[in-house]
């Protein structure tokens, strides 16, 4: 595998193993200290919200929103479509429905029409969510003013899955603070990691401390071991939270390469006719943590398949698009809400999607063979 190109790996920005020797120097390996303390502060203060619980995966920090939020066997989830399966297997945890909301155009996320149909519909089924999951894709955020007025009107708390989006903006606020929850994912191929992990962030101190008591198998105040609600093992160890905290140092600096990285495709494939790069709304700052484009099948012969293999065959890795949950085996008979009756964006998505290499650390020639490759195939009849 010696100099493949890769879709998105862990770049060390220097400093994490000087984080992990004071861990060590201070026998502080487990649970909790000074890392985990000093990494939840710090992406508090990088997404300007109150409050930060570093957790050991995403998945678990939307798994403890959920519960936080009183999600039970038997609720309604509304959760965007397009996305990875990790946004709705904490629904499936609690035992609670997902209903699946599709994509929008000029974001690929929630379409504020089909959440308004779905939510109009439910309201007259008395059959309302308990929260709306909302996936900012690849770095964009959703449409989070129409997304927000709806939920508000309706009286539905937000959750935000900021997995992909970290440190970018929404007319200037940034993606993951706007729900009553948000999270943030550090698994090895996100913008910065911590080789697995995630963080839990609210304006509700009440709310973060609740989710750090469920975090740690919900032991009650006694002297002996008492337990009244279910909990979790999910905190973040401190040796992996000074992994955090060395990246939270080199986290601009990542989403200008990426931007940067996203802006050579963009210019090479401006007059491709065919290609289109994934848009960035305006009014917002995507992180453009992959460089995401789709391909016009009435324009271009190759599929995005097609163009996967090719790349493949040149050492270079690529991805489709997420496949959209209402069309996964697993969510099989799940209501899903389309963008309007003449379309279903995601589907349209994921059948022209294709996402590039975006690592931070792949050089300028580099991405030149992706480029060259890419242009190669889409000049073939
Ligand atoms: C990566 C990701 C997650 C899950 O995060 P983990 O830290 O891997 O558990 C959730 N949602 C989205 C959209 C993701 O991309």
């Amino acid at each position: 595998m010696t100099n493949r190109i890769l879709l998105s790996s862990p770049h060390m920005g220097g400093t994490e193993q000087k984080y992990i020797q004071e861990a060590f120097d201070t026998n502080w390996i487990a649970p909790l200290g000074t890392n985990v303390d000093g990494f939840e502060q710090g992406l508090a203060s990088y997404v300007k919200v109150k409050a930060a619980s570093a957790t050991s995966s995403g998945t678990g920090a939307i798994h403890l929103a959920l519960d936080l939020l009183g999600v039970q066997a038997g609720d309604i989830v509304f959760c965007s479509t397009l996305t990875f399966i990790a946004s709705a297997n904490p629904i499936l945890y609690l035992g609670a429905t997902p209903v699946f909301i599709d994509s929008e155009e000029a974001t690929w996320n929630m379409s504020p029409q089909a959440l308004e149909r779905a939510l109009r519909e439910a309201k007259a089924d008395n059959a309302l969510p308990k929260a709306v999951l909302i996936v900012n894709l690849y770095g964009q955020s959703a449409r989070m003013d129409e997304l927000m007025t709806l939920c508000n009107e309706y009286g539905v708390p937000v959750i935000e899955d900021a997995a992909e989006s970290l440190g970018s903006l929404y007319k200037g606020k940034h993606s993951g603070t706007f729900g009553k929850l948000g999270i943030y994912s550090f698994n090895g191929n996100k913008i910065i990691t911590t080789s697995g992990g995630g963080m839990l962030v609210s304006e509700d101190e009440q709310l973060i401390a609740r989710s750090r008591f469920l975090a740690t198998q919900a032991r009650d105040a006694a002297k002996h071991y008492q337990h009244s609600v279910i909990g979790y093992n999910y905190r973040m160890s401190n040796v992996v939270a000074g992994i955090g905290r060395g990246q939270l140092e080199v986290l601009d600096e990542r989403i200008a390469q990426k931007r940067a990285i996203f802006n050579r495709y963009e210019s090479a494939f401006i007059n491709v006719d065919g290609i289109t790069m994934m848009p960035e709304l305006e009014g917002t700052f995507s992180n453009r943590w992959l460089s995401t484009m789709t391909l016009d099948p009435k324009k271009i012969k190759t599929s995005p398949y097609e163009l996967i293999d090719l790349l493949d065959a040149a050492n270079i890795e690529a991805r489709p698009v997420w496949k959209p949950l209402h069309m996964q085996p697993l969510l099989e008979g799940c209501k899903f809400y389309p963008h309007s009756e003449e379309q279903i964006i995601s589907e349209k998505l994921f059948a022209t999607g294709i996402c590039l290499p975006s690592d931070s650390k792949m050089t300028a020639e580099e991405q030149e063979k992706v480029i060259e490759v890419i242009w190669e195939a889409v000049k073939r009849k």
